[in-house]
């Protein structure tokens, strides 16, 4: 029986977060997530029902019902590709796409190693993980802050995560506010350098203009991850800022 599976969105933009700013990627975003973070961007993407919104190249947009065949999902990332590499990844994210991981793997099996693959993920979930990471080329992370989140401590997940990420390339991205006390930065920081000190750790304000961090406590951020590791960037999200999505 074909897989199906529940799509919030599929549509080609700019990246605009993390080190690969400014990219054009596909973006599927996957429906559904359990956690509810109290800052989450995508509130749009964590209902469980509602159909699917489909970018058709100068055209607009379609809407399909939810769940969707792995092959109609198939054909809808590739319809995105106005010539061939005019998109430089493939971004898969949420919702929470690893709470769909059968649906995913299916999916990237279809499409057969045709994009350079980007996981977007909340880092908590290092089983579903293990089940897709062969087929992922990038997977970015998050350390869930409980300054941010409102939803308490995810650290023995996120080592979990970050342990189960080894050999693929990692971006660990920490959303802060101006509530969040140093140490949850660096408590992060040491999660990170023990399970995977290669990583890329970028310290990211939350968006919102009311409750954007001062630049001194960013510099802050900055010095107590760096003292800690090796690749540490502060970047806020592009995307609002060009007004795409
Ligand atoms: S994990 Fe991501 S998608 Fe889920 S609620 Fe938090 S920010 Fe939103």
């Amino acid at each position: 029986m074909d897989s199906t599976g529940y799509i919030s969105e599929i549509f080609s933009s700019f990246q605009g977060e993390g080190p690969y700013m400014g990219e054009r990627h596909i973006f599927v975003r996957f429906l559904g997530c359990s956690l509810g973070c109290g800052y989450c961007d995508t509130p749009y993407a964590m209902a469980e029902a509602g159909p699917a919104r489909i970018e058709e190249a100068g055209i607009g947009f379609k809407r399909l019902e939810n769940p969707l065949p792995v092959r109609t999902v198939m054909e809808a990332v590739i319809s995105q590709e106005v010539f061939p590499g005019f998109n430089s990844k493939l971004a898969i994210t949420g919702g929470e796409p690893l709470e769909q991981p059968e649906f995913l793997r299916a999916l990237l099996g279809e499409l057969g190693g045709r994009f350079k693959t980007l996981l977007e993920t909340n880092g908590i979930l290092p089983d579903a993980l293990l089940r897709v990471k062969d087929m992922v080329d990038i997977i970015s992370m998050d350390f869930k802050l409980p300054s941010v989140t409102d939803k308490g401590e995810f650290w023995e997940a996120h080592r979990e995560f970050a342990l189960a990420a080894r050999g693929r390339e990692l971006i660990a991205k920490a959303v802060v506010s101006p509530g969040t006390p140093i140490k949850e930065v660096e408590m992060a920081a040491n999660i990170l350098a023990k399970a995977a000190p290669d990583a890329l750790f970028v310290i990211q304000p939350i968006t919102e203009k009311s409750a954007t961090p001062s630049p001194e406590m960013l510099f802050e951020f900055y010095s107590c991850a760096r003292r800690i590791l090796k690749n540490v960037r502060v970047i806020p999200q592009v995307h609002k800022i060009m007004g795409v999505r």
